[in-house]
């Protein structure tokens, strides 16, 4: 499929939005060929949030957790029929491998179908009941029911480059299951992907009136038109995630925030890891440099391995580093394309040259390197990129992310307490893994890193051949990590919908609670 000419409209109080001001291009990153553009402006944000307040969330408020659920696993049956035209677009657009558009694609439909199953398991409230009802003085008739209901404005997501139908769908699905209607802003880079989507959906008309909102824009004043009742989820960048939330209309309006942003994020080799559980260790760092070129929150940033394994660990990775071939993702063995646009690109080689003033390279030098079926010159490609620290007291190496395939070897002293240490400096982590069979380093290790992470991913001999492993991010478990991280909170099965629920006690005479709120007698 090509695209060229395409120019993104907004979809907004029920209609296509043309948009006006400056074009920005959208360019194939691989061959640099213009697909199309995206205005960077002319929507009249407060009239699009009206609508999404004004007619979508009645819409949905007169759905059940049930029928919204429905609505889900429609839109998901839509996306699937067009999987393979969303696919070919993601190659085209966004530079990805076929696996990593699948990665992408697959991993937003399957999260959107999870929860449209757990929607459907909670039937035909419009109100859930959290905990029971508690007696709050002597007499057993004066009594509390805490409840969840919709927050009463709308659901602003904002999203990243990264993740087109992942970003859309994993944060859209548990909203309006919640019954907030959504207004997301796609990132431009990838944007193509998430405009077709919205096509088909729109198309298919499967969602409720003023449900879903996508505006297809530069940010400019788009926070400005939240106000008090309404959610933001932000998934981007540290600088631009402290930018949301220092908002003037967010700080007035004491606008709920959720923010997911980076991460420098480590695996950590146990010195005892057995012959099986350091394989793991290595295909996992190799598939992390390299899935989506590296372009994702969670890829390894650190590999922390005990210094007296470090020369075999690195001889090990840059042997498989050096099989990895680089270039046009539509080629059979490719399996890492561009960067997404050359602003990405320039990106990275800033961070990888950072890096390199005090490490050295051991593979790669941030350069594309020898390139599969890439017209001489062409695309916005880093080749796989692998630095060595002297020591866990590096410069930068616990406070960059670099945004493509690259990662830096630390040698640690082999201890666990140390290990969990290094992984804390990075000031809080979407998530780190930790390769060991020992239950005592694990053990210590969850107990001093945990608290800094959203997630600890246990690696080890018994449980490689049945785990996804470390990148893959679970509709059942949380996604989001502290500090650093944004101190966010997303999915993690029906916790995803509780920033999108107001917390509520209601007290008085039992009897009237147990009718008002629908609470069977007990
Ligand atoms: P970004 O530059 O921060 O942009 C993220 C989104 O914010 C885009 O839609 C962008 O719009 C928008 N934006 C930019 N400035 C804004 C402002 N002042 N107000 C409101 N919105 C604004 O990040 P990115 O380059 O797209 O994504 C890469 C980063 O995201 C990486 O650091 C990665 O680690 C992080 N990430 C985190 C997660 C997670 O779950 N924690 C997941 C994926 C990515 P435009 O595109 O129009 O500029």
């Amino acid at each position: 499929m090509t695209a060229d000419s395409t120019r993104l409209r907004s979809y907004a109080e029920g209609r296509w939005h043309d948009g006006t001001g400056a074009l920005v291009p959208l360019i194939d990153p691989t061959t640099e060929v213009l697909l199309g553009h995206c205005p960077s402006g002319g929507l009249d944000f407060a009239a699009a949030f009206d609508y999404a307040r004004r007619v979508g969330g009645p819409a949905l408020a007169r759905l059940s957790f049930a029928e919204r659920a429905e609505r889900i696993e429609a839109a998901v049956k839509v996306l699937h029929a067009h999987r393979e035209v969303l696919i070919e677009l993601s190659v085209e657009c966004a530079g990805t491998t076929r696996g990593d558009a699948k990665f992408d694609i697959d991993g937003g439909l399957g999260t959107a179908q999870f929860y449209a199953g757990l929607g459907k398991t909670l039937g035909a409230r419009r109100t859930l009941l959290d905990g029971d009802m508690v007696q709050l003085s002597r007499s057993p008739r004066y009594v509390g029911q805490h409840v969840l209901q919709s927050v009463p404005g709308l659901a602003l997501h904002i999203n990243a480059f990264n993740f087109p139908i992942w970003g859309l769908l994993e944060k859209a699905a548990p909203a309006l299951i919640a019954g907030v209607p959504v207004v997301a802003k796609p990132a431009i880079p990838g944007g193509l992907l998430a405009y077709r989507a919205v096509e088909l959906l729109v198309a298919a008309d499967v969602l409720p009136p003023g449900a879903l909102t996508v505006l297809f824009c530069e940010p400019d004043g788009l926070l400005g038109a939240v106000r008090a009742g309404d959610v933001v989820a932000f998934t981007g960048s540290s600088a631009t995630g402290r930018k949301v939330r220092g908002h003037d209309a967010v700080l007035s309006g004491f606008v709920r925030v959720n923010v997911e942003a980076d991460s420098v994020n480590a695996a950590v080799l146990d010195p005892d890891a057995t012959d099986e559980t350091t394989t793991l260790f290595a295909h996992e760092v190799v598939r992390e440099m390299t899935q989506k070129a590296g372009q994702k929150c969670t890829a390894f940033r650190r590999v922390l391995v005990p210094e007296s394994r470090l020369d075999e660990v690195q001889s090990d990775l840059t042997e498989r580093l050096a099989a990895v071939k680089v270039g046009n993702p539509r080629s059979t063995g490719v399996t890492v394309g561009p960067l997404i646009t050359a602003a990405q690109r320039d990106r990275a080689r800033a961070g990888i040259a950072g890096l390199a003033a005090s490490c050295r390279f051991v593979h790669g030098d941030g350069g594309s390197g020898a390139l599969v079926d890439v017209e001489a010159g062409r695309g916005f490609f880093v080749g796989p990129t692998l630095l060595r620290a002297e020591s866990v007291d590096t410069p930068r190496v616990h406070d960059d992310e670099v945004f493509g395939p690259v990662a830096t070897l630390i040698p640690y002293s082999g201890d666990a307490t140390a290990a969990a240490a290094a992984v804390a400096r990075g000031q809080g982590g979407l998530c780190a893994s930790v390769y060991s069979d020992d239950r005592d380093f694990v053990t210590t290790f969850v107990a001093s890193a945990g608290p800094w992470l959203g997630r600890v991913n246990v690696g080890s001999e018994k449980i490689a051949p049945h785990g996804p492993g470390h990148g893959a991010v679970l509709p059942a478990s949380i996604h989001g990590g502290p500090g650093r991280a944004g101190g966010g909170q997303e999915l993690g099965g029906l916790r995803g919908l509780e920033l999108y629920l107001q917390r509520t006690v209601v007290q008085g005479d039992r009897p009237m609670l147990e009718r008002a709120l629908g609470v069977t007698p007990g």
